[in-house]
């Protein structure tokens, strides 16, 4: 059972960028405004994210790492389809012990004292402590217990460079909220609040924001480059799907290209930030369990829609 439940753990953290991406969803689904996110050793050392959210009530905080264990959804049939929240497994941080060792301090910002918990493996200490409102977890010496996983991993420079891609992902969807990446104590990335155009300049500079132009049409919000200063880029392509950012199908990305029609050379992609809103039921998160492939009921229609506002936006702002 010890090796199967480290197993299990290995299939829902395969990876630093897993936890990465488990943490910080943690902190927005806390309302967290201010996210900061450290790593060392490729994060194999050491994963830190720091929020402002909400934080965890004293009498569940023993609960965070424990399998299954969510506050996020309802427990009755047909919650699943409803939930607005980026987790809703209660696994993450129960594989992030497993997987590593994990130290949570938290405090809602109504209680006057934090609690602390250290995990690793089946061992859960709880105690008290005194911190700033919100949530730091910490997990170190991420597949220490796991040798096999610990073998593939990608040399810290790769997995450094796919993690920062990963946070100014977010960034890029969430220019509203202030950031900051650490690598190896040195600052990465910096975001305060700002809209999508800043959140371009942050992630990929300015002169990438002197690009963009705004769309803004009925469930499409965002940026898309001006197709002269394009290149062949598709990994500067973003979707998120009712504030979820995903892996979007390529026929999102053929929608944005062919929104352009001739105005842009063949072969060649633009920058884009597409916040997308559909319908709940038109929307399925439930299908993988990195929730970032994502499953629209009606994909030609969306597909439509994206093609009509990035021509719209063209049109708006003649070149
Ligand atoms: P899930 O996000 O699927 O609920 P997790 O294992 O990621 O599962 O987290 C377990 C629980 O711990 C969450 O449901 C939430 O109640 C609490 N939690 C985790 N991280 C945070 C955070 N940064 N701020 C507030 N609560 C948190
Ligand atoms: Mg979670």
């Amino acid at each position: 059972p010890h090796v199967a439940r480290l197993i299990a753990a290995g299939e829902v953290v395969s990876r630093p960028l897993d936890v990465v991406r488990e943490l910080v969803e943690n902190a927005l689904d806390a309302g967290a405004s201010r996210l900061e996110v450290e790593v060392e050793g490729g994060g194999l050392g050491l994963i830190r994210v720091r929020d402002n959210g909400s934080g965890i009530a004293a009498e569940s905080v023993a609960l965070a790492p424990v399998r299954h264990a969510t506050s996020k959804l309802e427990p009755h049939p047909g919650a699943v389809e409803r939930v607005t929240t980026l987790g809703f497994r209660g696994e993450a941080l129960w594989a992030a012990a497993q997987a590593g060792e994990l130290h949570l301090v938290t405090r809602p910002a109504a209680q006057v004292g934090a609690a602390e918990v250290v995990a690793a493996g089946e061992d859960v200490r709880v105690r008290r402590t005194s911190a700033p409102a919100g949530t730091t977890v910490a997990v170190r010496n991420l597949f220490a217990r796991l040798p096999a996983r610990l073998r593939t991993q990608a040399a810290p420079t790769l997995e450094v460079r796919d993690i920062t891609a990963l946070v100014g992902r977010y960034v890029l969807h969430h220019p509203e909220l202030h950031w900051r990446l650490t690598v190896d104590g040195e600052t990465r990335l910096v975001h305060a609040p700002a809209d999508h155009r800043g959140a371009v300049a942050s992630v990929y500079g300015p002169l990438s924001a002197n690009r963009v132009l705004r769309v803004e049409a009925e469930g499409v919000q965002g940026v898309v480059s001006r197709p002269e200063l394009t290149r062949a880029r598709r990994d500067r392509m973003h979707f998120s799907v009712n504030g979820r950012p995903v892996l979007a199908p390529s026929e999102l990305e053929k929608a944005v290209i062919e929104g352009f029609a001739e105005l842009l050379p063949s072969g060649v992609a633009p920058l884009c930030v597409l916040d997308l809103s559909v319908a709940p039921e038109d929307h399925n998160p439930n299908v993988h369990p990195a929730k970032q492939v994502v499953a629209l009921a009606d994909l030609p229609g969306v597909a439509a829609r994206v093609r009509k506002a990035v021509a719209q936006a063209l049109a708006a702002h003649p070149l």
